[in-house]
Order: structure tokens, then C-alpha cells, then sequence
């Protein structure tokens, strides 16, 4: 019979885990899920966990969905996959349509990819090959935030700026200009989000100013840099970035891949500066899940640049073999119903009012300085002195205290560095999320008291 030690010890003779130092294996347990349900996942042990991170944040209407699992089992039985070049099927027809819909204003052409990494790569490509089919192929460098995160693969690190990344494979990724991030965590005493926000634009408006001949897009993530360590930022600054990009003829790029699909608060989180970019990229959350896919949203404007005679060889470059699969449009379809018919939005803001108060005694421990949250995700970092936001030694790993403290007590929280952050699964109710937020507080005072 399969238990958890069985399992594990054949995962750790055949399996090299995504993001992982393997040799951690030999003191961390490796958990082996069995089966999931709603916002509980159970192991072979008969152990259970609430997935407080949306696993890896893509979960938004819980595990084993049943509204969900229907839609597939419908689709499965119909059409698994086809070729998306020269043929076209109707969940991906349907899904195009929808996501036009919901998304801002102007973004009418929807091109997929099967993974978030992916989606980032089509827009920066997509975004330089328009300013060469327009005749301005010198508008090839692309501007970031400091701290920003788009991806693994070589083009999205390389629009990303995760310091351990960038040392690695740095010698492999083209250069880009780097802003300073707009992350309130470093705003002054007494200073407001919106001034800070405001404040930190400044230096990007003089980065357009001297670059912008030369720059095709600017590449944000809209009101959180997750990856980051779930860093915040006030929606002014993308509506002053709106208004410069604009001024100086540069594409806007709004990845949404984490924070679309409501986890700001908004179905989109550039809604909430009432901007539309010129792509925006979505995954995670669009399958709320369940299968990999990605789509790349476009303004007519763009897609117009590339339409033309095939002889002149304007069209774009791009393919993957799983691109809009069947399956995951369908599934992605039923997603977005689920969001209209539940009225999802209303219910988050609910629950993320309840989530505030759940973890506001948070704020009083002597190692965070401030619990910080948007909509449907909250968090706070563990620090030596919040005072003077002095930070716990990397290398000490307090956050693996709180996920182990969390795993004992039925909660997988899993900690960015000393950052503990919680992103439930929509479904989440307020009694699970007191009981994750207690055993967050606990696990915040076991590790910031440990040597
Ligand atoms: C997760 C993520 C990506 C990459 O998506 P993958 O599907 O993991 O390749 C890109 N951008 C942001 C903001 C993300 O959070």
C-alpha cells in the first residue's frame, strides 16, 4: 500500500523538483498529496492541509471543483486537441471572445500560449516586431522594475529582476534598463501609499524621457510583485505610467499572470487604475488551476501592424504545440462563468475584510513592521528590526519554520524567504481563514524566536 514514505522515497530516486535545493529533501519532508478537495489538500498518511497559497497561486474555486470537472469530462469526450495553425475549434473561439470582453478597454485580439512564461515572451516579441513592421526596429530595449518577476525561461528572466537569477544565468539574458520598484514597503514614516507610489515614478518618467527612442515596452506588474515577496504598490503609479508611455510612444505590458483573475480585488488589477496596457498577459488563475495555458491580450492597433501580404513576412513568429488546448480553454471558460454567476468579486471583498481582521494582530509582533494586503492577498515579513526594516540574515530561513509549523496544523503556508503571505483559494471560509491566521501568528513567533 502507498503511504507517504513509500512514495517519497520513489519520488526522490526519479523526480528533480521545480525551485528546489533536492539535498533539503534529506531533513524537509517532501509531501505527497493524494487527493484534494476544495480548499483541502490530504496526503497518503491521512494527514490535511488548507492550501493557503492556492498551489503556487493558480487554485481559485478549490480542488476536485465539481462545476469544474464536469466542464472537462464534457470537453474530453468531445475534442482533447487539435493543431491551432489552419484549424480552430470552438472552446477556443469562445474564450477569445469572453476574455475581450472582460478584460480593459481596446484589448480586442487574444493570441494563446500554454504557460505564463510563455505569455511574457509573446508580448515582449510581439511588442519589438511591432516597431519593426512599423519601421522602427531601433525601439528594441525594454524597460523593468527593480524587483520585478516575469518568469524562467530566458526572455522572461531576462524583463524580470530577481537578484539570485540575474547572477545566475545573467551571461545568458539580454540587457534591460531597470527602474526603481514603486513598493510601498519603502515608503516614510507617515508617508501614504499614493505619495510614495507617486514619488517613485519620477525617476521611471526620466528613464522614458532619455530612452524612449530606443525602448519598445515597459513591463510592470500591476499592484503586486508577488514573486518579489508580495510587494505593494499603490495603482496611481500605473495610471502615471499609462499617461508617459502614451507621451512617448512606448508599449505598456501588464503582466497579470499572478494578480489577474481577482485576486487584487478587481477581476484585473489595471482596472483599479482604469488603464488598459497594450498586452496583457494572463495564466495561473485563467484555468483557476487546473491545466497550463496563456493568453497574450492585444489592442487592434498591433494586431493591424502585422496583417499584410505574406510576401512581405510581417507576420508574427511564434507557436507552442499545446497552444490554446482544448481542454484548458474549456476549462478556462467555465472559470470565468463561475465568476459571473457566484458574483466572486462581491464575496472576495467579503472575505478579504475578514482576512484583514483575521491577521491584524500580525502587525503587533515586534519582527513585522506592517501586515500589507490587496484584495485576496496579504502579507507580512519577518524582520530583525522592523524599526529599521533591518532584515533577518537570508541564510538563517526563518520562513521554513512557520511552513513547518504550518504543516503540523493542517495549513500549508510556504513562506517567499521571511515573507508570510497568504492567497487562498477563492472557496476559503472565515472559520479556515481564522484558523490559518492563527496558526500564521504562531509560526511568526516560533521563528523569529528561534537562535
Ligand atoms: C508565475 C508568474 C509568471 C510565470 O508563469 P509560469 O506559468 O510559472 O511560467 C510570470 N509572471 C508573473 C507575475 C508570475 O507570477
Amino acid at each position: 500500500m502507498t503511504d507517504n514514505a513509500s512514495l517519497v522515497a520513489r519520488d526522490l530516486a526519479a523526480l528533480w523538483h521545480p525551485c528546489t535545493q533536492m539535498k533539503d529533501h534529506e531533513w524537509l519532508p517532501l509531501v505527497p498529496v493524494k487527493r484534494g478537495e476544495g480548499v483541502w489538500l490530504e496526503d497518503f498518511d491521512g494527514n490535511r492541509y488548507i492550501d493557503a497559497v492556492s498551489s503556487w497561486w493558480v487554485n481559485l474555486f478549490g480542488h476536485a471543483n465539481p462545476r469544474i470537472n464536469a466542464a472537462l469530462r464534457d470537453q474530453m469526450d468531445k475534442l482533447e486537441h487539435v493543431i491551432l495553425a489552419g484549424f480552430s475549434h470552438e472552446p477556443a473561439v469562445a474564450l477569445a471572445e469572453k476574455l475581450i470582453e472582460v478584460t480593459p478597454p481596446k484589448l480586442e485580439r487574444c493570441f494563446y500560449a500554454d504557460n505564463g512564461s510563455s505569455a511574457v515572451e509573446v508580448a515582449v516579441k510581439m511588442s519589438f516586431h511591432y516597431w519593426r513592421n512599423v519601421g522602427r526596429g531601433e525601439k528594441k530595449r525594454f524597460i523593468t522594475l527593480a524587483n520585478s518577476y516575469h518568469g524562467e525561461t530566458l526572455g522572461a528572466l531576462a524583463v524580470g529582476n530577481v537578484a539570485l537569477y540575474k547572477e545566475t544565468y545573467g551571461p545568458l539574458l539580454m540587457e534591460t534598463i531597470t527602474a526603481p520598484s514603486p513598493d510601498c514597503f519603502e515608503r516614510e514614516d507617515g508617508e501614504s501609499w499614493e505619495a510614495f507610489s507617486r514619488r517613485q515614478f519620477e525617476p521611471m518618467r526620466d528613464l522614458l524621457q532619455r530612452h524612449h527612442e530606443e525602448v519598445s515596452a515597459v513591463i510592470v506588474e500591476p499592484l503586486v510583485q508577488c514573486a518579489g515577496g508580495m510587494r505593494m504598490y499603490h495603482p496611481v503609479y500605473l495610471k502615471l505610467l499609462r499617461e508617459a508611455c502614451d507621451q512617448f510612444d512606448v508599449h505598456l505590458i501588464a503582466d497579470e499572470i499572478a494578480v489577474g483573475f481577482g485576486r487584487t480585488g478587481t477581476l484585473f488589477a489595471c482596472e483599479q487604475a482604469d488603464i488598459s496596457p497594450d498586452f496583457m498577459c494572463l495564466s495561473k488563475g485563467l484555468t483557476a488551476g487546473y491545466l497550463p495555458l496563456s493568453a497574450v491580450m492585444t489592442t487592434d492597433r498591433v494586431y493591424q501592424a502585422f496583417y499584410d501580404d505574406y510576401e512581405n513576412l510581417t507576420a508574427f513568429l511564434h507557436s507552442h504545440s499545446y497552444t490554446g488546448n482544448p481542454l484548458a480553454c474549456r476549462v478556462a471558460l467555465e472559470t470565468l462563468q463561475i465568476f459571473e454567476d457566484d458574483d466572486v468579486i462581491a464575496r472576495n471583498r467579503v472575505l478579504a475584510n475578514h482576512a484583514a481582521r483575521a491577521f491584524a494582530p500580525l502587525a503587533d509582533h515586534p519582527h513585522i513592521r506592517e501586515v500589507r494586503q490587496h484584495g485576496m492577498i496579504l502579507a507580512a515579513e519577518m524582520m530583525q528590526d522592523p524599526a529599521t526594516r533591518k532584515p533577518f540574515p537570508w541564510k538563517e530561513r526563518r520562513g521554513l519554520t512557520v511552513y513547518r509549523h504550518g504543516l503540523e496544523n493542517d495549513v500549508l503556508l510556504r513562506p517567499l524567504g521571511h515573507v508570510v503571505y497568504f492567497m487562498p483559494p477563492y472557496v476559503i471560509n472565515e472559520e479556515q481563514i481564522d484558523h490559518v491566521a492563527q496558526i500564521a501568528l504562531e509560526g511568526v513567533d516560533l521563528a523569529t524566536k528561534q537562535e
